[in-house]
């Protein structure tokens, strides 16, 4: 097994010199905590990675969770990963001090939560546990929360997040699950939820489910879905808990990720199952969306943090693997062979994986920073950063799950013949990323939010923000002579999204939805290229400064160096690729208006 499946050094960079998280400590709300508490809450999940995750990525993958006589038992070693994750204060860590937790900001949480996936994304547990404990505590009443959380945040109970049934899945205006008030205020639950992570299994006492469901004569669609808890075991008032009915039907045997029990379950066959309103009614809806930023950062970390897993197995094999000669030395039969690594089209390959890895983690920060500012801050500032949060989180979620998905490609492919075997993990990883992509919103979805709502919204507010963000990196990389011509490259990129936009508006201003948003995937992975090369040029200034003026060697010579290396790489490699997409998006021909008969025959 590799043994190197994150690098430390990288996100030191990121956290501490590209967004220097310490400024953070400058709000009320994180003034208890500095450089030093940050980095040891980032080593207290190392070690829980390095010692009770890692070493068990192949194995919890091969023993899968079984569903036998309505029990689902997973993987032992996931038992002791939640307790020790609930010890370490782990699971609770981003929650008020009020609620037992840290109050550390989503960028150390996100830090976190890419090391545990990086190190094995099979015990993806907790994340949805926190999640199902913030719904509670930021939309329930007091009560539901002392009744719940405190068993949430030390892991002896599971959190889920139920939305997806049959008939509803990207679109949950449709979610017919049924809610009947009962005298006492509670509400009996029927109906059927299926995909549900962590759904049901034996690692926890209790599974707490955070469910959408129809209260009997709510009005249609999305404005008539409440949110519940709806728990395995319900309290019966007298200090013991009953069953509550809630049956697993079925435990989905997937592609990957297959150490969480993803679950079909029933809900009322016996007509027993009790739910408790969470907030105000037919407010289920908006009160999900408000986690839903959080939710697609925790995606596009998990895809990061797999892709950048399987960059490092990728690397350390091709240091090692000898075949054939270097290029120039072709005749040279008696010569040894030389490490792969030499070749220019692996370490192309590499370059890639590096590039694409690294972009999206550093997005993925830059994300969660302005999370936090949204959430502490005050005024213009906090409304600011939201909105630039709403813009950024399509691309957030989808380009590190595309292009993760690529980039996994490309290790197995580094890797060779071996790469498709069991022996190494690409494999493994190349399986468990293809879900991200689909989960939490579709890439089709995301790319109907940035185009059909983020790029208009408050009359374009959002990009001119972002283009204004943007233009504070051009000008710091435009101070350096070597940096300068990149700087320039990103200002035709953005004259590029302009140009698109005003091609796309009249289709708008037609009335014609369908044409506007008919190639909206393309234009989220023009949006895509762009921001990431954005956050390529703001690391490559932060290097090239530390080299100005810190005059480092060794190691630290070769980080930053391979920084502004990288930067080029993407540059030259990827950012072109928005040539021909703005051609397509441009191109008045419309080509998805097909008959089924055509796709077919
Ligand atoms: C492993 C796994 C874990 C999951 N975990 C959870 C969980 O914990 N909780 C939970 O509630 N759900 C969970 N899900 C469900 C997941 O969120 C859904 O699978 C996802 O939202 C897509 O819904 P669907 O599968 O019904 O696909 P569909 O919605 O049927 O989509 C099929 C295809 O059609 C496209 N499509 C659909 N509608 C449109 C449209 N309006 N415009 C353009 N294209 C469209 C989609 O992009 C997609 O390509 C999980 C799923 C899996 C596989």
């Amino acid at each position: 097994m590799a043994t190197t499946y994150f690098s430390k050094r990288n996100l030191h960079f990121l956290l501490h010199e590209v967004f220097k998280a310490e400024e953070l400590t400058k709000y009320e709300y994180f003034s208890a905590h500095d450089r030093e508490t940050f980095n040891l809450v980032l080593d207290s999940a190392t070690y829980i990675a390095d010692t009770l995750m890692h070493p068990h990525l192949k194995e919890v993958d091969r023993n899968q969770p079984e569903l036998k006589n309505g029990q689902v038992t997973v993987h032992p070693k996931i038992k002791e990963y939640l307790k020790a994750m609930g010890e370490a204060g782990l699971i609770g860590a981003g929650f008020s001090f009020d609620n037992g937790g840290q109050q550390l900001p989503k960028m150390i949480n996100s830090c976190v939560s890419f090391i545990l996936m990086a190190a094995n994304n099979g015990m993806m547990y907790t994340g949805l546990t926190s999640g199902a404990a913030h719904l509670i505590t930021s939309f329930g009443t007091p009560e539901l929360s002392e009744a719940y959380v405190p068993n949430l945040l030390t892991g002896i109970w599971q959190g889920t997040m139920a939305l997806t049934e049959p008939q509803a899945g990207s679109s949950l205006s449709d979610v017919t699950t049924s809610a009947t008030p009962q005298p006492d205020g509670s509400y009996k639950i029927k109906g059927q939820k299926v995909f549900i992570s962590a759904g049901d299994h034996d690692a926890a006492e209790n599974i707490i489910h955070l469910m959408l469901a129809r209260i009997d004569g709510a009005p249609k669609g999305t404005k008539g879905i409440s949110l519940f808890v709806v728990p395995k075991y319900r309290p019966d008032g007298q200090d013991n808990f009953v069953d509550n009915d809630v049956t697993s039907t079925g435990v989905y045997h997937k592609m990957g990720q297959k150490g969480v029990p993803t679950m079909h379950l029933t809900m009322g066959s016996n007509d027993n199952t009790i739910g408790y309103l969470v907030g105000q009614p037919h407010q289920g809806l908006p009160y999900m969306f408000q986690m839903m930023n959080e939710a697609r950062i925790g995606v596009g970390m998990t895809a990061t943090a797999i892709a950048t897993a399987a960059y490092y197995a990728a690397l350390e094999y091709a240091r090692e693997r000898p075949q054939s000669r270097r290029l120039n030395q072709k005749n040279l039969l008696d010569s040894p062979q030389t490490p792969i690594i030499n070749h220019p089209d692996v370490r192309r390959m590499l370059l890639f994986q590096k590039a694409v890895t690294e972009g999206s983690l550093s997005l993925l920060l830059e994300a969660a920073r302005l999370y936090d500012i949204s959430e502490v801050a005050e005024g213009e500032e906090k409304e600011n950063a939201f909105l630039l949060l709403d813009l950024l989180m399509p691309v957030a979620k989808s380009y590190p799950s595309e292009m993760g998905v690529q980039s996994v490609s490309q290790s197995v492919q580094t890797f060779g013949g071996y790469g498709f075997t069991e022996d190494f993990p690409v494999e493994q990883l190349y399986r468990d990323i293809r879900i991200t992509p689909i989960y939490e919103g579709t890439t089709g979805i995301q790319a109907q939010d940035l185009l059909g709502r983020k790029m208009t919204m408050k009359g374009g507010k959002a990009p001119k923000l972002l283009f204004a963000e943007i233009g504070k990196t051009i000008a710091d990389a435009s101070t350096h002579d070597d940096l300068k011509p990149y700087a320039d490259q990103l200002t035709a990129e953005l004259k590029r999204i302009q140009e698109v936009m005003s091609s796309l508006m009249p289709y708008v201003q037609q009335g014609d939805i369908e044409r506007y948003l008919s190639d909206a995937t393309l234009f989220l992975e023009l949006f895509g290229v762009v921001i990431i090369a954005w956050q390529w040029l703001k690391q490559a200034v932060v290097a090239k400064q530390a080299l100005l003026t810190q005059n480092p060697e060794g190691d630290e010579l070769a980080f930053y160096e391979g920084k502004i290396h990288t930067m080029k790489f993407f540059f030259h490699y990827e950012v072109p690729k928005t040539l021909g997409l703005a051609v397509r998006l441009k191109d008045t021909e419309v080509l998805t208006i097909v008959t089924e008969k055509e796709l077919a025959l």
